[in-house]
């Protein structure tokens, strides 16, 4: 492609502690507060993405493989647009709102919700959608008035250091920063005051980050994983189940928080699935998923070969698919029957093309063990008609939920996204974006005028309602 990308480097360890507090520095001299400042910052970010787009395609493509048309609609594309839905609505979302539904007197104080910026914030990034994870939260913070510390995954080096190169070349580098590193670094970044700290990772590594903060009681979101479930009725569409959920397994190569990770199918529809599934496979890649420019790689060796393992112990029967190259970190998209939720496939979220079926007898028993296996997964995708859709909905908790879909919630600019439970906690995109990084503040003023008519809450009491 041409394009020269900047090299990966650790920031030292011993040079956090200063350049967390210039961050502080500058959060705390109000810099960041107003509007057109923040606006003016966006938009740089805007013209960064833009101008750079060739860079990034470069990097994920190096990172993960991941196809030019997959890095526009789910890194590039997406963060501009985020940008620009977020600067059409600041003003709107800055503004103060009034106190909803007051008495008379109580209007004279004027109540009112002011939108604060939390402070100096850091951002985790993780590796599998290298930009849209870190650039996504940052924008929320930008547009909140925060000043920022990311720190993107060193598991996707190339989009890291691109993401540092924008910093450093288009926004103020007083106010936003990049620091670069792995276990040793984070923990160095942790160890300074936050006002937040937004966390997109796995599960143990959210544990630490939120213990870490509760020291000192700062507020942190959490974007987790989890087991995902995708359920087949037996009056579901198959064709339309298998083209759907193939794909949401496919893109990024199934390293998606939110892609299913087992899908429990009816008996009854059972074979006309997998038949659709095969059909689908051969629409998808004609010459194979290995020779086909539009299929991903998993991300390292290490990731490489915890899926190999996964595929290896499985008890279950693979349908489609199993070839692998780890020259290449290639895995083909895999249909694994299993019958077990032991099963070394479900024990843990495969964050891979991995894809295990499970046969149910009905609807209630899919409800049934999708709750054991996961109370609160990131997303659930049922399809049937629409009583067993709603039941669904119902009857299993979790972040999100597409109906009839993979994942296509996610993908909705306007929608907040979140986990809950063991997914995570707190949302973020759209107006969630500016919330997350926003304190509402109340705020009342008291006319001096009004000291007579609030006489009445000065004691003493005796006397002055007829009950007390
Ligand atoms: P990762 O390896 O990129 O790690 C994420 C971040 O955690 C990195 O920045 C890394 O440096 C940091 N980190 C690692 N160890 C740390 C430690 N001991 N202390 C502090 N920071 C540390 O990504 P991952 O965690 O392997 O990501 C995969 C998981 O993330 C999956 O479970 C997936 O479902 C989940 N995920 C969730 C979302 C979401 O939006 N909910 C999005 C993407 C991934």
């Amino acid at each position: 492609m041409g394009v020269t990308l900047p090299p990966f480097e650790h920031t030292s360890s011993g040079a956090i502690p200063d350049i967390c507090s210039k961050i502080r520095k500058s959060y705390l001299s109000h810099k960041t507060r107003p509007i057109e400042f923040r606006l003016q910052q966006l938009r740089k970010l805007y013209w960064g993405l833009k101008d750079n787009e060739d860079a990034i395609t470069e990097a994920c493509r190096l990172d993960l493989g991941k196809p030019s048309f997959e890095t526009y609609l789910t890194e590039t594309g997406w963060c501009m647009n985020d940008i620009v839905f977020v600067c059409q609505n600041l003003e709107k979302w800055m503004a103060d709102e009034s106190a909803p539904d007051i008495a008379l007197t109580n209007k004279l104080l004027f109540p009112k919700i002011r939108k604060d910026p939390l402070g100096a914030v850091l951002v985790i990034g993780a590796y599998n959608f290298p930009i849209q994870l870190s650039i996504g939260p940052a924008i929320g913070a930008i547009a909140a008035g925060c000043t920022v510390v990311l720190k993107p995954s060193e598991n996707a080096p190339n989009a890291a250091a691109v993401m540092e190169m924008i910093f450093k070349k288009y926004l103020d580098p007083t106010c936003y920063t990049v620091i670069q590193g792995a276990i040793p670094e984070t923990t160095a970044v942790l160890e300074e005051k936050w006002d937040k700290i937004f966390y997109t990772g796995n599960h143990i590594v959210g544990t630490i980050i939120a213990k870490k903060a509760a020291e000192t009681l700062t507020p942190v979101t959490l974007e987790l994983g989890g087991k995902n479930p995708a359920i087949i009725t037996k009056n579901a569409d198959p064709r339309l189940a298998a083209r759907r959920l193939t794909w949401a397994k496919i893109i990024n190569s199934g390293q998606v928080c939110v892609s299913q990770n087992w899908i429990l199918v009816d008996r009854e529809i059972l074979p006309q699935f997998v038949e659709e599934l095969k059909k689908v496979f051969k629409e998808f890649y004609p010459n194979g998923a290995k020779n086909s420019p539009d299929y991903g790689r998993i991300v390292n060796n290490r990731q490489w070969i915890r899926l190999k393992k996964m595929l290896d112990e499985t008890k279950g029967r693979i349908l489609i698919g199993g070839t692998m190259d780890e020259a290449d970190r290639f895995l083909e998209p895999t249909v694994v029957q299993v019958d077990d939720v032991n099963d070394s496939l479900l024990k843990d979220e495969s964050f891979g093309p991995l894809i295990p079926i499970y046969p149910v007898d009905n609807l209630d028993e899919a409800i049934r063990l999708a709750n054991e296996v996961h109370d609160t997964p990131l997303g659930v995708y049922p399809f049937g008609n629409k009583k067993e859709t709603d039941q669904v909905l119902r009857e299993i908790r979790s972040g999100g939920a597409s109906v009839n879909d993979g994942f296509f919630h996610a993908s909705i600019p306007t929608l907040a996204f979140g986990g809950v439970g063991t997914s995570g906690s707190g949302s973020y995109r759209g107006r969630a974006s500016f919330d997350c990084f926003t304190h509402r503040r109340s705020i009342t003023k008291t006319p001096g005028w009004m000291e007579g008519l609030l006489a009445i809450r000065y004691p003493p009491y005796h006397g002055k309602t007829k009950k007390y």
